[in-house]
């Protein structure tokens, strides 16, 4: 089959590897579509996250059951599914309480085990969800990003009268302003890519801005951070109100200064977001299976799995033109 493999940084192949076997409490999957996540960009640009290599990449993923092991009971081929494609220790307290999300080992399909930017993918059965038929997969595929925004959302505390920012329109950004949408409609989008910022907008964003607002009266009540950059980090300090919150959702790939004074001063509440908790995958996939919200206005490009590597180089490009790019297995 054929699969895309991380060897190093920048190094990414094309390759025909065996299809994987699958053990009794496991499943094959015949992937439909993988979705290129701005993790899968960090490891390629940085080598970030990855176990040993070569790894098969990829954890976002839809597809149809193709064979299922001897002790899987609730699954059948011919099932549609997505996957919870964390990677826990199972050993922590976390992992005990069933919060995988905090668990200090935590790692994801494609990066510690093999990945489903594949034709096949071997899953253990428990971390797979069925989806009704009919459903468009390539909305399926969204479910995890989608699960990623509703745990921000969720974490920001959101209510009605108050004036929100989001910070970064990629697919996590602007997933976060169709979730927050059902709870305000006071949102404000900043984001450097005039096509980000007009998808924003067609989304209902409220205002869209190519910079941080200067005058005092556009501050914020809550600010989602979703770019994980050095400068958007700190002006995103200034742009909030006194006592409003700070939601952290993109990940750094360097280390950053900021001004502490800013989140004193103002008593800011800060959070940090890592992945999401089952019970988001859940509400992800009853939102997405009930076109709840219009996920799929995000999906700009579609890709065959041989041409992963343009996927990425026009995601890590400074004018990003696509925003979420699908590989068709
Ligand atoms: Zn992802
Ligand atoms: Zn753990």
């Amino acid at each position: 089959m054929l699969a895309v493999r991380f060897y190093g940084i920048r190094d990414v192949r094309i390759e025909d590897v065996p299809i994987p076997a699958h053990g009794p409490e496991e499943v094959l999957i015949k992937v439909k579509y993988g979705g290129i996540c701005g993790s899968d960009l960090h490891i390629f640009k940085k080598g970030m996250f990855v176990g040993s290599t070569p790894v098969v990449m990829g954890h976002e993923f839809s597809g149809i059951i193709e064979k299922v092991g001897s002790k899987v009971k609730d699954l059948s081929p011919g099932d549609y599914v997505v996957g919870d494609p964390r990677v826990p220790c199972n050993k922590c307290k976390w992992c005990q309480e069933g919060l995988y999300h905090l668990c200090p080992e935590l790692g994801f399909i494609g990066e510690v085990s093999p990945g489903c930017f594949a034709e096949y993918l071997a899953m253990d059965a428990k971390k797979l969800f069925k989806i009704p038929s009919p459903i468009d997969f390539k909305v399926a595929t969204l479910v995890e990003p989608l699960a990623v925004a509703l745990h921000i959302v969720q974490y920001a505390h959101l209510s009605p009268n108050e004036t929100i920012g989001i910070v970064g329109a990629g697919p996590i950004g602007l997933l976060a302003l169709l979730v927050a949408q059902m709870i305000t409609k006071d949102i404000t989008v900043i984001d450097i890519s005039p096509f980000r910022l007009s998808k924003a907008k067609l989304i209902g964003a409220n205002k869209v801005l190519q910079e941080f607002p200067l005058d005092p009266s556009e501050k914020v009540d809550v600010v989602i951070e979703v770019t994980g950059s050095k400068e958007t980090l700190n002006k995103s300090l200034e742009w909030i109100n006194p006592g409003g919150r700070l939601v952290l959702g993109g990940i750094y790939e360097n280390k950053v200064q900021l001004d502490p004074n800013n989140i004193i001063f103002k008593e800011i509440k800060l959070t940090g977001i890592n992945a999401y908790n089952t019970e988001d995958i859940k509400k992800a996939i009853e939102l997405v299976s009930n076109n709840y919200i219009n996920v799929e206005v995000i999906i700009t490009d579609i890709l065959p799995l041989s041409e992963a590597v343009k996927g990425f180089e026009l995601l890590i490009a400074a004018v990003k033109k696509p925003i979420k790019i699908l590989l068709e297995a």
